[in-house]
């Protein structure tokens, strides 16, 4: 092979290394890493904080990825009472079925059961309260706080916020 060939070849290698690693650096931003530390364990979405800046509204960052809370009886989803599933606004994830949601007067949605695998809990000691928190099991965005004051059959209330879910209707809605 004489030195032309060699240099030849050296320079298609270059150029083919070159645009495979672009290709996948494109791939990855598109994508969220989505790991599962053990075989059967839901898989989780892991975001940096500057693409949830970019995905989510002021007011979803705020509440999802800074534990904040919107003020009692302003949320969209309060007095709301359609047939559906509403899911996390962060990541799309199944987190509380329709049939669940109750008027607990509390100010926030409030649901008597999470949807399987749904949901972690978190102790939360913040502003001198001892609660527990709840939080996405797939992207471990903040929901809002459990309760043991809810109606039967499980005598539990899930308090969260309007801004933390998004609603997908059982039925979809009539177009003209
Ligand atoms: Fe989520």
């Amino acid at each position: 092979m004489s030195k032309r060939q060699i240099r030849l070849f050296l320079i298609i290698g270059i150029v083919y290394y070159a645009i495979i690693d672009v290709n996948f650096g494109q791939t990855q931003n598109e994508q969220p890493e989505v790991l599962s530390l053990n075989p059967g364990e839901p898989k989780k979405m892991k975001r940096t904080d500057s693409e949830w800046k970019r995905i989510l509204s002021s007011a979803e960052y705020h509440i999802l990825r800074e534990k904040g809370t919107e003020r009692a009886f302003t949320g969209e989803y309060d007095g709301h009472f359609e047939e559906g599933v509403y899911v996390c606004a962060g990541c799309g994830h199944d987190l509380f079925n329709s049939d669940t949601k109750y008027r607990s007067g509390c100010g926030w949605p409030a649901f008597y059961e999470a949807m399987p695998e749904a949901i972690d809990k978190n102790e939360d000691n913040s502003f001198g309260m001892k609660r527990i928190e709840i939080i996405c099991s797939k992207c471990d965005g903040h929901l809002g706080h459990v309760f043991n004051d809810g109606p039967q059959p499980t005598g539990i209330r899930y308090c969260i916020n309007s801004v933390s879910m998004d609603f997908k209707p059982t039925k979809e809605p009539e177009t003209k």
